[in-house]
């Protein structure tokens, strides 16, 4: 997959902007674009979408997981004149809502002013909305005023890509593999409210919607911490906040990343335990799944920006394809994850062959 290819794709997603519970403009830009690639989609009845590429069923199912929702507001009500109440939806520290800051209200993409918190005992984040103009009837979510999507040199600036590159990754490595007539088993599984605490994820795993036999890959875009670098590629990601992941699918990542990486000058593997967040993976694997998880480093995480500012996320577009990159040679090799998750056990046995008579030597 090209730069260029790969951002056609991204910008297509995230210039749809989406909050938990109102993701349906993102998810039919998602149809639209598997319809057009002959990918094969259905939606279960949570509203969770499920993309299959499936040219030979006696694979092992690899599924791919991603969110399309993002941080933002769910209008609850309106008030006098042009006001409107919200809430806000997903994990922002109360240092960045200040009065004043721009937003677009949804469907209709007009732009408001973020007004003042409204303290409503036991509820969440709760705030007015001012909008500019005097329509505030079928206004059903906002979001920060930012760019919905911006190439600058190596990196992709964009409102949400959290988790839109996820989202976008999944598509690619579809199409990828669809184009190369690859024999595999592979399922995405796009799914709704994950920065509520992983609504549509818990669906799915819970109504056992995949495979039992599958190895769950959660996509996403995770908040640089140090031991990882930005623009050094992508993360395999050994866990998260709340959960460390499968060891041998981990490594079955990490031994398929290495093999890249000897072979192609551009590709590189990070891997390390992103603790910022906790991502669907945990979620998968509380319910009985095999589980491991890729990410690329993000900045400005949930808009989060220096000195309290909102500011769009971004990530760098050379991880972005290298997580396509991975993911399509984990499809493409999946028939050999018993012999790859092998290496090592073969690697202690041949160190206690020779531990046992150097020890012995000298007991
Ligand atoms: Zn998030």
């Amino acid at each position: 997959m090209t730069a260029q290819t790969f951002c056609r794709l991204a910008e297509r997603i995230m210039r749809i902007p989406a909050v938990a519970y109102h993701e349906h403009a993102v998810r039919a830009e998602v149809e639209l674009i598997c319809r057009e690639n002959d990918l094969s989609f259905r939606r279960d009845r949570f509203g969770n979408l499920f993309v299959t590429l499936k040219t030979d069923s006696r694979q092992r199912p690899l599924v791919l997981a991603a969110h399309m929702d993002h941080p933002g507001f769910e209008i609850t009500g309106s008030a006098k004149g042009r006001k409107l109440h919200a809430e806000f939806l997903g994990g922002v520290p109360d240092s960045y809502f200040r009065e004043g800051i721009r937003l677009r209200t949804l469907p209709r993409n007009r732009s408001a002013v973020l007004g003042r918190r409204i303290r409503v005992k036991g509820k969440g984040k709760r705030f007015e909305i001012h909008l500019r103009a005097n329509s505030p009837d079928a206004i059903e979510y906002a979001v920060w005023d930012l760019p919905d999507f911006l190439r600058k040199g190596d990196f992709i600036h964009a409102r949400a890509c959290d988790d839109l590159i996820g989202v976008t990754a999944i598509l690619a490595t579809l199409i990828e593999l669809r184009k190369k007539r690859a024999k595999v088993h592979v399922i995405g599984v796009i799914s709704r409210a994950e920065e509520v605490g992983f609504h549509g994820a818990l669906t799915v795993a819970s109504a056992k919607a995949i495979p039992s036999d599958s190895i769950v890959i959660s996509l996403e875009t995770s908040r640089e911490l140090p031991g990882v670098k930005m623009g050094q590629g992508v993360i395999v990601r050994v866990g998260d906040r709340a959960s460390i992941f499968n060891s041998a699918a981990t490594r079955f990542l990490a031994e398929v990343g290495n093999d890249l990486s000897k072979r192609r000058k551009n590709f590189s593997v990070q891997r390390a335990l992103m603790s910022g967040g906790t991502c669907e993976a945990t979620a998968y694997q509380e319910f009985g799944y095999t589980v491991a998880a890729v990410c690329v480093a993000l900045g400005n995480y949930h808009n989060c920006g220096a000195n309290n500012k909102i500011k769009a996320e971004f990530v760098s577009e050379s991880d972005a394809l290298g997580m396509v990159e991975l993911l399509a040679a984990a499809a493409f090799r999946m028939k050999e994850f018993d012999k790859l998750t092998g290496r090592l056990p073969a690697r202690l046995e041949k160190l206690l062959r020779e531990a046992k008579p150097r020890l012995l030597q000298n007991p």
